[in-house]
């Protein structure tokens, strides 16, 4: 699903063409016991679902964009829930004609490179579900 290079606590990953990102994180993530972190990236998506969170519903509205784009910025967040990695990733995404859609990413199918800098804390961040937001926010 990747390939990787170690620095320390920094990773260099590359995902291969044809797999989903939030999968290929998170299986790296438990591969490396990372339970906090950072992930940033880009690359390029022939697929990707972006979800809109709507504060008065609670709910995310799911949208599926079939096309390749760029992935100018991928950006996002490792940690744990329920003893599973829990991965929050946002990607912005330029389109053929060079305008962007960005948003909460669901998930995204790389069509070409995929490149990712992770980097590892040394702990863990753990997650809960928040009634009030309807979010699953931080718990320290
Ligand atoms: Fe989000």
């Amino acid at each position: 699903m990747y390939t990787y290079k170690q620095f320390g606590n920094s990773f260099v990953v590359s995902i291969n063409n044809h797999a989903e990102v939030g999968q290929a994180v998170a299986a790296f993530a438990k591969e490396h016991g990372i339970k906090a972190g950072t992930v940033q990236g880009i690359g390029a998506v022939k697929e990707a679902v972006l979800r809109f969170f709507d504060p008065a519903t609670k709910e995310y509205v799911d949208k599926t964009f079939a096309e390749q784009m760029e992935i100018s910025n991928l950006t996002g967040n490792i940690s744990q829930k329920d003893g599973e990695p829990y991965i929050h990733l946002h990607i912005t995404l330029g389109r053929s004609d060079y305008s962007t859609i960005s948003g909460h990413l669901l998930s995204a199918v790389i069509h070409g490179a995929g490149e990712l800098s992770i980097e590892k804390f040394e702990g863990e961040t753990g997650r809960y579900f928040d009634e009030e937001t309807g979010l699953n926010l931080y718990k320290f």
